[in-house]
């Protein structure tokens, strides 16, 4: 289908957003150098073809994200890597072995041919290979490694449903291929695979836990904030609901909750406009976002979310729940 553009009084393209489950149609899209959104177990992605540097800069604009965020290459098999890395250090090639493909991104050194937008100028590159089987059959349609960020609004809340990214980018990007909410609903957990020891440099399904059972060594990068970012994309401001987000213990009462929401695992006193009870931290993982995105859509002023341990998944929501809940003091 052909591309139907037209441009507003000050100059910003508006563009027509073809929703599709046909993979080959949205991998259409990408072939002629436009963007397409698509569905990855962990949240959905804003893909472009990694050597196009054109379709590239159309992933940041339709965005708004800052030119110092490196984005992920997307592979769809083991091999491929060799198009986008110039070496495999030997602890990459076990994390490759043991979890791809899954949400787990290697970081490693880039290949020459890799235009500098796609690292945002670093030497390096995040790799990774999604499990998601439409996200398979569209990286195998296009035959080339797609970049891809999530598909919301810089700084919002990453998207969990072809909704969220049509609410967010609808008349920004050319396609939206539509699956269902995703399975994990956080980023992918990223690795530096640079160093002696593997880093966690972001947090995420593939848990650290999981990580050292593999390879013993791996550790969490620090967060000083004053030393220089080993992630650029992790000192902006990220998964940010319009409301204010207040994280809790346990939900107290007494407190004015009147036009407030609460999300967590225990059943909270209070009577909350909107309230999200999970079963488990999986659960409460999968919903955040798109509980965000409701608390907003109502209104909400406030949002309190309830700690959780910091083992397994939980270091990946802390995290998440943290930066949110900074968010606007940055
Ligand atoms: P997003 O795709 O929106 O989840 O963001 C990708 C994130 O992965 C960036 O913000 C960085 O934190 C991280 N990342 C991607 N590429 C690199 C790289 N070459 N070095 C370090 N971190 C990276
Ligand atoms: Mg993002």
């Amino acid at each position: 289908m052909k591309q139907r553009t037209r441009k507003t009084q000050n100059d910003t393209q508006i563009t027509e957003t073809l929703l599709t489950k046909s993979p080959a149609e949205a991998a259409g899209f990408i072939k002629r150098g436009e963007v397409a959104a698509f569905p990855t177990e962990t949240v959905y992605g804003l893909g472009a073809d990694l050597f196009n540097a054109a379709a590239i800069e159309k992933i940041f604009a339709a965005k708004g994200r800052p030119q110092d965020n490196p984005l992920i290459a997307h592979i769809s098999s083991n091999e491929e890597i060799w198009r986008v890395a110039r070496e495999v250090p030997p602890t990459a090639s076990r994390l490759i072995e043991v979890f791809f493909p899954g949400p787990l991104t290697l970081v490693l050194p880039k290949d020459a041919d890799v235009p500098p937008i796609a690292t945002a100028g670093l030497d390096t590159i995040g790799v990774r290979r999604p499990r998601h089987p439409l996200a398979q059959e569209l990286l195998r349609a296009c035959r080339t490694p797609l970049v891809a960020p999530s598909a919301n609004l810089s700084g919002r809340p990453s998207p969990t449903t072809w909704q969220a990214v049509q609410s967010d980018l609808g008349g920004r990007i050319a396609c939206i291929l539509q699956g269902e909410p995703t399975e994990i609903g956080l980023e992918s957990t990223v690795v530096d695979c640079t160093g002696e020891q593997p880093l966690v440099l972001r947090a995420g399904a593939v848990t650290l836990e999981q990580l050292q059972a593999v390879i013993p060594e791996t550790r969490l990068a620090g967060h000083d904030p004053a030393a220089a970012p080993k992630s650029p994309g992790l000192k902006h401001r990220h998964y940010a609901p319009q409301a204010r987000i207040r994280l809790i213990d346990r939900a107290a009462p007494g407190v004015n909750t009147n036009n407030s929401g609460y999300i967590g695992l225990n059943q909270p006193e209070g009577s909350y406009k909107l309230v999200r009870v999970c079963g488990d931290t999986a659960e409460y993982a999968r919903e955040l976002f798109e509980f965000f995105r409701e608390c907003d859509r109502a209104g909400v002023a406030e949002i309190h979310c309830q700690r959780v341990g910091e083992e397994g998944l939980g270091l990946a929501l802390m995290d998440r729940l943290r930066r949110a809940s900074q968010a606007g003091e940055r």
